[in-house]
């Protein structure tokens, strides 16, 4: 396959076999960005069939393009700790709307005081996978905590929540079983079904969920999958109901509370303590790299499935633990989310003040409930401007193009945290109210009501 430039508009990807591709070039001579989503770039099938080479320079042309538009806002390099503050490597500030550490636990000083004593008393790796010689004190420690904190009879851990994710589903769910998932359960869990039978029901959708359980009568074993607090919206799953539901058909119910964990709940406790802990769920996963502000992945459930996923999970049994200073911060994390309430209750006082002026703006945010505000415009160049925008003056937020998300419903992703200031939030806004006005997302000419139905129809 190589390039060939028909004319100044047009650059086609010719193959040996056929002529495969053909995209339409911007004023750079690149992929013009702004036609094409990352699906058409990255996933089309006939770019599968090629040579990896053709591959990248498509991919690496589009984006091109993005940066040449002054588009491309991903991986900024970071100079300082993850806290409502930031620098940036070219030295600039930024205020962080981006970050899943909610609580800032990443700088609390009793977490790193733990993770320092942990590092002098022990180093770093433990050395092997957990069921080898894998296994260290903390690491036990950690577990036990855990299952108290979240409410289940028995957790392990991971060295990731994609990992804990993916190796659960893979271990428990084969060919003739069915995931019946929320369609907008986490990238990690979708990909967790790969080997097995999948449906998708409407998010948080009882009507749509029994219709799939209906269907699914005939599969060996059938397991919902849904998210605690959803990544990109912000709601809470209908947990209450979907268990009831679920568990009337037979089927299992396995719920990520990655965005719950620290967030909603008693002391952060998550989404089955939001649910005064009267709906269980069979199996609880979540992962250390949001509210817990470290990184790693847990599973949690009755003894029998933990015993037996220590034995049948492929990503535990062959990856090594988590370093242990991760896990002796993550277990202090704990501990300060059960102490210091306070760290909550600042962060609820932060997304309430955030979520109503927001709103008040005429941003449509849908139903969030949580620390995720999604500002809902529906136009990928529109999200990517203002993501760039918002950056350039100092404001860190993250674009969502299409297919992250549907196309109507593509959007610029905000996250709360304890530790911004009042002055800090107000700045962002009154930012995101000018650009939001330049780009026409947001008017005051018009009620919030009609642009609310104008941008979800
Ligand atoms: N589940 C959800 C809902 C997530 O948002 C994420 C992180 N983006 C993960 C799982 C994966 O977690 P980790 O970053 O620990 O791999």
């Amino acid at each position: 396959m190589k390039i060939i430039e028909k004319n100044s508009t047009q650059l086609s990807f010719e193959s040996a076999e056929n002529n495969l591709l053909e995209f339409s070039t911007s004023n750079f001579g690149t992929i013009d960005s702004s036609k094409y989503s990352l699906l058409e770039c990255l996933y089309d099938k006939r770019l599968n069939q090629q040579p990896l080479h053709s591959r990248f320079e498509i991919l690496n042309s589009y984006l091109d393009d993005l940066k040449s538009n002054q588009l491309f806002t991903y991986k900024r390099v970071m100079t300082t700790g993850c806290d409502a503050l930031v620098r940036t490597q070219d030295g600039k500030e930024m205020i962080h709307l981006a970050s899943n550490d909610y609580l800032n636990m990443s700088q609390h000083h009793r977490v790193k005081e733990a993770v320092v004593k942990a590092v002098k008393d022990f180093g770093l790796g433990s050395g092997s996978v957990s069921m080898l010689s894998g296994t260290h004190a903390i690491h036990s420690q950690l577990e036990k905590k855990l299952a108290a904190f979240k409410g289940v009879d028995h957790v392990m851990c991971f060295s990731s929540g994609y990992a804990t994710n993916i190796g659960v589903l893979r271990a428990l769910l084969g060919e003739r079983d069915v995931a019946i998932c929320d369609m907008y359960a986490h990238a990690s869990l979708m990909d967790g079904c790969v080997s097995t039978n999948r449906m998708i029901f409407k998010h948080n959708d009882l009507k749509s969920l029994e219709h799939c359980l209906q269907k699914a009568k005939n599969y060996n074993n059938k397991m919902v999958i849904i998210d605690g607090v959803y990544s990109m919206e912000g709601d809470i799953a209908k947990l209450d109901e979907i268990i009831d539901l679920a568990h009337s058909y037979g089927a299992w119910v396995l719920m990520d509370d990655a965005h719950g964990t620290g967030v909603v709940g008693d002391c952060g406790r998550g989404t089955m303590s939001y649910f005064d802990h009267q709906f269980k769920v069979d199996i609880l996963t979540g992962t250390f790299s949001k509210a817990v502000g470290a990184v790693g992945g847990f599973v949690g459930g009755s003894k029998e499935l933990i015993s037996y996923l220590q034995i049948a999970c492929r990503s535990y049994m062959f990856s090594t633990s988590p370093a242990i200073p991760v896990a002796a911060g993550v277990l202090e994390a704990i501990n300060i989310m059960e102490e210091e309430p306070e760290i909550m209750q600042k962060l609820h006082e932060n997304i309430n003040y955030f979520r109503r002026k927001i709103t008040d703006l005429g941003f449509v945010i849908g139903e969030t409930q949580t620390a995720i505000i999604p500002l809902i415009i529906g136009d990928d160049i529109k999200v990517k401007t203002m993501a760039y925008q918002l950056n350039q003056s100092g404001i860190l937020v993250n674009a969502v193009p299409y297919p992250a998300v549907p196309k109507k419903q593509t959007r610029v992703r905000i996250s709360i945290t304890a530790n911004l200031t009042k002055s800090q939030m107000d700045y962002s806004l009154k930012h995101l109210e000018r650009v939001g006005k330049e780009l026409n997302i947001i008017s005051t000419i018009y009620p919030k009501s009609v642009l609310q139905d104008a941008a979800l129809v």
